[in-house]
């Protein structure tokens, strides 16, 4: 399969978590666009500046912003064969920018209810040195490497709340406009990292 696949779902949904073991089975490069911005942040570059303001809020990023950023990652070598995207499109207008970038084969979607993701995200922790993504109880961390584990600025209860109000608002219609044109696979992602894992991979051996 030539195409790129689309990771969809909530902001905690596990699709970082998941995200891995779907490069692993389909050799795609991930791609994620929070990952890039949270890069950006750090560098203390144009983008990271810009911004800035709208992930501390829980806001999304103006979509020339992102749309942009996406196309420069595609001219990558390692992008010929499609990537699995993770976080984005997020909004119908970066969906149809999309279309003109590079084929979409397969939108698979991670569907966990409001209350699942607030525990989530609110127990998120990562790795710096890997970029391993951990939970305090759903996915405690080595006991070696708890000093050094981060927790995302924006992961606070309150910006939780903005981002799925946005979610629900922006994104969402999103995975209907990908369900029309014959390219949605719902994963009930509810169970365990491991029960999701199960259904992502039987999803992605199908394709
Ligand atoms: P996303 O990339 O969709 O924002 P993450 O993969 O970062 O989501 O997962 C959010 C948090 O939920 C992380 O702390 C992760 O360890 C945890 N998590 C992921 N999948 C599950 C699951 N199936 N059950 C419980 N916790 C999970
Ligand atoms: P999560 O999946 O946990 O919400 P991400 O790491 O995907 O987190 O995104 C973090 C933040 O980066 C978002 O809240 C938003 O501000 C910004 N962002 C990431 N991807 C996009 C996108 N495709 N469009 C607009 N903003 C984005």
């Amino acid at each position: 399969m030539t195409g790129s696949i689309v990771l969809f779902g909530p902001p905690g949904a596990g699709k970082g978590t998941q995200a891995s073991l779907i490069a692993e089975i389909t050799g795609k490069p991930p791609v994620s666009t929070g990952d890039m911005l949270r890069s950006a942040l750090s560098e203390g570059t144009e983008l990271g500046v810009e911004a800035k303001a709208f992930m501390e809020a829980g806001k999304l990023v103006p979509d020339e912003v992102i749309i942009g950023l996406i196309r420069e990652r595609l001219k990558e070598p390692d992008a010929s064969k499609g990537v699995l995207f993770d976080g984005f499109p997020r909004t119908i207008l970066q969906a149809e920018a999309l279309e003109e970038i590079t084929e979409v084969s397969a939108v698979i979607s991670i569907e966990v209810p409001d209350d699942e993701i607030v525990d989530r995200i609110i127990g998120r922790r990562m790795d710096p040195v890997t970029g391993e993504i951990y939970h305090v109880s759903f996915k405690p961390a080595p006991i070696e490497i708890h000093d050094r584990l981060v927790q995302r600025k924006d992961d606070t209860e309150e910006t939780v709340r903005s981002r799925l109000d946005g979610y629900h608002k922006q994104t969402k219609p999103l995975g209907n406009w990908y369900g029309e044109r014959g390219l949605l696979i719902t994963i009930d992602g509810t169970g365990s990292i491991l029960e999701v894992g199960a259904l992502v991979t039987s999803a992605v051996n199908t394709l």
